[in-house]
């Protein structure tokens, strides 16, 4: 039995979506349906797929950027702002994970171009408005509906290659946009079983393709799972959760996606007793402890546990205690509350 339905308030986003394996040679036909014809591709050298869609776009590429790098970087952005300008393009290709939509993110912004995103990971950030650039004087983020790609497109085959070690990390990412959707103000009925049918879809793809990372099936229920929860983020933001991660990655440098596979079960397991329609929910996949759960499940699949593990050092901990205290959450984020939570995050070998 879940909670009463509240009033609430919902935007449908206005992305086309195209979901499925071997569509990623339909490409050259989205940049036609939005009648752009010079592109700027964004693609790290080795992305799984580049040549699909060097083919597929033919002279349609004006430009191919392959410099990359997480949290994209001011300087990266500027220069590939600068080359995109030079190219004239009129539309962006990105290729990869959320470094590569972060940074034709960054340039859309500056250009006014619609971006066409391919996504290789779990990150969810092919479906929002969010922005971000990191480093030097002038660090921006924020909230555009420029940047939020007109064209999403889901092909589980580039998939295939995802090593382990970001397999588990991302999907975890993706999991905690759906927790963050389910106990959100700005959550809503729709919103929330499309984040519980994710969670369901994640939790079991997930095993199975860590056990063999070349099943199709599988991988195909990861990425419609991640399609789900980056509709979620989409939809109400992110929160506390997010918040820690992005502390833990500015000040300590650990890797967005692995800070997601520690943090996720303690900050689930610190909510729960206060967002009993999230428990009901995910019970059938989680049963009654769904923090407890996720932990067993990233220790089944043999991922970090604990932020000791990942560099994190004890001391730092207190300076994200202080980053992210009073974050808006169902449980008052005071300070001692998210040192403590970090202490057993840090500590994590054992579910305490
Ligand atoms: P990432 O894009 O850095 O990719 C992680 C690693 O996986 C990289 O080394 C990449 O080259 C490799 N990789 C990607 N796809 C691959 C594939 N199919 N096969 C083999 N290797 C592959 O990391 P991420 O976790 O996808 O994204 C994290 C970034 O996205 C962070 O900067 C985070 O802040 C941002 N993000 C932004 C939003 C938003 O709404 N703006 C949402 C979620 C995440």
């Amino acid at each position: 039995m879940t909670a009463p339905v509240r009033s609430f308030d919902h935007e449908f986003a206005p992305t086309r979506i195209v979901f499925g394996p071997g569509r990623l040679a339909e490409v050259g036909e989205e940049l036609a349906r939005l009648d752009t014809s010079r592109a700027m591709v964004i693609m790290s050298g080795h992305a799984p797929g580049g040549d699909t869609v060097t083919a597929a776009l033919g002279d349609r590429a004006a430009l191919t950027w392959h410099e990359i790098a997480q949290h994209v970087p001011v300087d990266i952005a500027e220069r590939a702002t600068a080359a995109a300008r030079d190219a004239g393009v009129d539309v962006i290709v990105s290729l990869g994970g959320g470094s590569a939509t972060g940074l034709a993110k960054a340039v859309a912004l500056e250009l006014e171009v619609p971006i066409v995103a391919v996504p290789t990971t779990y990150a969810g950030s092919e479906l929002t408005p969010v922005y971000g650039t990191t480093g030097g004087q002038r660090k921006r983020t924020g909230s555009d509906e420029r940047v939020r790609p007109r064209v999403v497109l889901y092909d589980p085959e580039l998939t295939v290659c995802l090593p382990a070690a970001v397999t588990g990390p991302s999907t975890f990412n993706a999991m905690a946009h759906c927790f963050a959707a389910l106990w959100a103000s700005a959550g809503n009925p729709l919103i929330a079983a499309l984040a519980a049918d994710a969670v369901r879809i994640l939790t079991t793809s997930l095993p199975v393709v860590m056990r063999n990372p070349a099943d199709l099936d599988a991988r195909a229920g990861l990425q419609y799972g991640a399609f789900l929860a980056g509709t979620a983020l989409g939809a109400t933001g992110t929160g506390l959760q997010h918040r820690i991660s992005h502390a833990l990655g500015g000040r300590l440098g650990l890797v967005h996606a692995d800070t997601h596979s520690v943090v996720l079960p303690y900050v689930v397991a610190l909510n729960a007793p206060a967002v009993p329609d999230m428990v009901s929910r995910v019970r059938p996949y989680l049963g009654d402890d769904p923090g407890r759960a996720l932990w067993e499940l990233a220790a089944r699949i043999g991922l970090p546990h604990d932020l000791a593990t990942l560099g994190a050092t004890d001391e730092a901990l207190d300076g994200v205690a202080a980053d992210v205290a009073d974050t808006p959450n169902p449980v008052p984020a005071s300070r001692d509350t998210i040192r403590a939570l970090l202490d057993r995050a840090y500590r994590g070998r054992e579910w305490r």
